[in-house]
């Protein structure tokens, strides 16, 4: 044994007059290096509350837990981080889809009064809880270039535009398996599209079925709550892919596009085989007016429920608004009559070319049914509202698409204007130059500011579709020559300052005008009520735009249900199909005390 083995005691002693070395240094710091990854941040107004994070991180770490003020897109959760678990290999940063998830360079966190037993001592909000390091603005960020996340899409094959031009053809062509698995993965599966969805489809696990090639399971997952699924995998307005995470720093999944992949993977015939579900009937039987998305969705879930369902339909044809008032190019016939005739098969009646108050009349209707289901949808369309509108060159814009429908000649001329910029004005502008002619949309506010799907508007420019924005319409001329003359003048666009959009205001003194042989008016469309009659009709309760209904499209006549766009009006599919689906629900609750 040396000296020093023999002192050693010694010195330990020494050391237990001195203050304790660790915490001194917990409680006075030492400086991190810069990008050191310290306790996280969040910043709370980027967060979706996505949880890609939380299933990130191989130490569970990382739990999800409801905060307020959640906002558009966003699940209301945030991740709450556990420091007696995480290992800081930051993973859960590099993964953020909205880049909100930082990480400090502070790495102590001295707190009087702990208790050591209780777990939540180190857990802690980013972004909510407040802590110290929140204004530290060193630590760990994503590098940029360094990528996770897939951001760019796998592109849709189109049809060019010189081969669009006078065709009718689908334009889009659809993903390849190869496509649609590439696209699907990645998908991240934070299911955030699924709230904004207006069916509320499991979106990620029909994606999921995808990727893993399950096509009968996606089937499967469509029909949960949407029984038109090929119709929305063409034409959905697709609110969902606003919200995805991806979208936030890349592109969105193409949700719609693999909606569509799942229904085209599937022939007809397997439908039945895949989708088979025992239907029990029951003596109850539902009279569904209109046979578009909302009458055809209701009549689905309520036959699934044992009803006896008989649609109504005024036209030849099934499909609303879908069949005529959307073109092939968009929705080709047969991938519609897929839709509706499963729909069909389950043992739906259908009456076509029937209209209420011509062929039957409401209040038989009435009375020979349980419950009365309304989804006419909006077919009355709005005159322009100036001098000359009623001149026989003014047509609407839903008259040529459901003439174009129709197989009925269209005679157009050789210059159509088009007043509008929802998506009816886009598809009669896109219609009257697949029929020939040199079209020009005139639109009173600025292309920013059209209703219309923005790639509708990118595909009416490639098409060679002429825009004139902030024009407001004054007059029609007849002009002895033949066609007419559209007058108009231009706006510049003002802030009320109100909240609302900003207001087209005409620009003193300046006045255009546009020769053409055909106008078409595609501002909007109302409701018509002529066909309604008797008693049935005097006990509902009619506000200034529709028909008045609670939450579930039930009316003032309990017996009534309504929905679509008559309902909603946000004229769209998915929304009328998510309608047709709660007002089936309702009608089961309210046949079924
Ligand atoms: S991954 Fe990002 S956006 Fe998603 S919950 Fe976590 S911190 Fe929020
Ligand atoms: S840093 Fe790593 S261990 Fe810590 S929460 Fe993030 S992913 Fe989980």
């Amino acid at each position: 044994m040396n000296l020093r083995d023999l002192l050693s005691p010694l010195y330990v002693w020494k050391r237990a007059f001195e203050k304790p070395y660790s915490i001194n240094t917990l409680k006075h710091g030492r400086e991190a290096a810069p990008g050191y990854r310290g306790f996280h941040k969040n910043d709370a107004e980027k967060c979706i509350g996505c949880g890609t994070c939380a299933e990130i991180c191989q130490n569970a770490t990382i739990d999800m837990v409801p905060v307020s003020d959640a906002k558009d897109g966003d699940s209301g959760l945030r991740p709450r981080v556990d420091y007696g678990k995480c290992c800081w290999c930051a993973l859960c940063v590099d993964i953020c889809p909205t880049g909100s998830l930082t990480m400090s360079n502070a790495y102590t966190w001295v707190e009087e009064g702990l208790d050591l037993d209780v777990r939540e001592t180190y857990c802690y909000i980013p972004g909510v809880d407040k802590k110290d390091w929140d204004d530290n603005n060193l630590g760990y960020v994503r590098p940029e270039g360094y990528e996770l996340l897939h951001l760019d899409r796998v592109p849709m094959p189109h049809l060019n535009p010189e081969e669009r031009a006078n065709s009718f053809i689908e334009l889009v062509k659809g993903y390849s398996r190869e496509l649609a698995k590439r696209e699907a993965d990645r998908c991240i599966q934070c299911g955030i599209c699924t709230a904004t969805c207006p069916a509320h489809m499991n979106i990620p696990a029909y994606i999921k079925a995808v990727r893993e090639d399950d096509i009968e399971a996606g089937l499967k997952f469509l029909y949960e709550t949407n029984p038109l699924p090929g119709v929305c995998g063409r034409i959905c307005t697709r609110r969902c892919e606003d919200v995805c995470a991806l979208a936030h720093r890349g592109e969105a999944i193409s949700i719609r596009w693999l909606k569509r992949y799942l229904t085209d993977c599937v022939e007809s015939e397997k439908y039945r085989e895949i989708l088979s579900s025992e239907i029990v009937a029951n003596d109850k039987k539902i009279a569904i007016i209109g046979a578009g998305a909302g009458g055809l969705s209701a009549a689905y879930y309520l036959r699934l429920m044992g009803y006896e369902v008989e649609i109504f339909e005024q036209n030849h044809a099934a499909g609303g608004m879908l069949r005529y008032g959307i073109p092939e190019y968009r929705l080709p016939y047969d991938k519609l009559d897929k839709d509706i005739d499963f729909i069909l098969s389950l043992g739906v009646k259908i009456h076509l070319n029937t209209c209420i108050g011509r062929d039957i009349t409401f209040d038989g209707l009435y009375s020979a049914f349980d419950s009365v289901f309304i989804s006419t949808g909006l077919f009355e369309p709005y005159r322009i509202g100036i001098k000359g509108d009623d001149h026989v060159a003014v047509i609407s814009g839903l008259k040529l698409l459901s003439d174009v429908t129709n197989s009925i000649p269209v005679e157009l001329g050789k210059k159509v204007i088009v007043v509008g910029g929802g998506n009816v004005a886009m598809d009669a502008a896109r219609t009257a130059k697949r029929l020939g002619a040199d079209v020009t949309v005139l639109y009173r506010r600025r292309e920013i500011d059209m209703p219309a799907d923005r790639e509708e508007i990118a595909e009416a420019f490639e098409e060679g579709i002429n825009f004139v924005f902030q024009a407001v319409p004054l007059e029609i001329e007849d002009l002895s020559t033949g066609g007419i003359r559209f007058v108009y003048c231009m706006a510049k666009m003002v802030d009320h300052g109100d909240g609302k959009r900003p207001h087209p205001i005409p620009i003193e003194g300046s006045r255009e005008t546009l020769d053409a042989d055909t106008v078409t008016s595609a501002i909007g469309q109302g409701m018509n009520f002529q066909w309604m009659d008797g008693e049935a009709k005097a006990n509902i309760s009619f506000g200034k735009w529709n028909i008045e209904a609670d939450r579930w499209g039930q009316t003032s006549d309990h017996k009534i249900f309504i929905g679509g766009d008559m309902f909603n009006r946000t004229a769209d599919a998915v929304t009328a199909i998510a309608d047709g689906n709660r007002s089936a629900r309702a009608i089961d609750k309210f046949l079924s005390p």
